[in-house]
């Protein structure tokens, strides 16, 4: 069973591995992440582990989410972009700390369980679509932050050109069976600054919607 004891611990242990912000650990605090995950994996919610989500793909680790969520840098009047929805813990995370998340999830039932997660826990400051999220999401561009949590060779053009000016883009860089660097990409007025964070794993960034369950 999860208990708070658990929760504590979660907490503890990301602050000692760096994570400072007090604002990202208590909204990890206020997310349950057990919601998220699926019911065989209930009791691992608060180990600091990356859990499968279905489809092939996982949830990442804790310590990366929060990483992740700490580079960003988030205000509450910012507006940001997620690609790679998959169970929407990140982006339950996320919508604590700026004003609106729009998200974006190729596999549509995947989607379809994040957006009842949302509704139960009346998040209503996220934004859904089912689609690719590498073309990004022209309609809403320019995004303060962009958030991507499936790996790339490089990042998307689409996505660095809907950064706003001064806007911070984190995202898994290298191929499938190569490490992969998480980067941080800050727009300057001419160009992009670069920074290397940590070494992570997740699942490729990959093309296309899929629709239902046996694709
Ligand atoms: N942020 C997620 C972790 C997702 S794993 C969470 O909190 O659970 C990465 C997700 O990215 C997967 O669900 C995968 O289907 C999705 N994905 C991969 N390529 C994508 C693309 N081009 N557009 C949108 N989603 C994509």
């Amino acid at each position: 069973m999860t208990t708070p004891a658990n929760k504590a611990r979660l907490i503890l242990s990301l602050r000692s591995a760096g994570i400072t912000n007090t604002a990202v650990l208590s909204a990890i605090e206020r997310v349950p992440r057990e919601l998220f995950v699926p019911e065989t994996f209930r009791d691992q919610a608060y180990e600091n582990t990356a859990l499968p989500i279905g489809y092939g793909q996982t949830l990442s680790q804790p310590l990366v989410v929060a990483a992740m969520v700490e580079a960003l840098d988030l205000g509450n009047r910012m507006k940001l972009l997620e690609v790679g929805t998959g169970s929407g813990y990140h982006a339950a995370i996320l919508a604590q700390l700026c004003r609106r998340v729009y998200t974006i999830e190729r596999h549509r039932p995947l989607l379809a369980d994040a957006e009842r997660k949302f509704a139960e826990l009346d998040l209503h400051n996220i934004t859904t679509r089912a689609g690719d999220g590498m073309v990004g999401w022209p309609e809403q561009a320019p995004f303060d932050r962009i958030s991507v949590t499936a790996a790339s060779d490089a990042p998307p053009a689409a996505l660095l050109d809907q950064l706003a000016v001064g806007g911070i883009m984190v995202m898994p860089v290298g191929g499938r069976d190569r490490t992969q660097v998480l980067q941080k990409f800050r727009r300057t007025d001419d160009g992009y600054d670069t920074e290397d964070l940590m070494e992570v794993r997740f699942v490729p960034l990959l093309p296309g919607l899929v629709e239902n369950k046996s694709a």
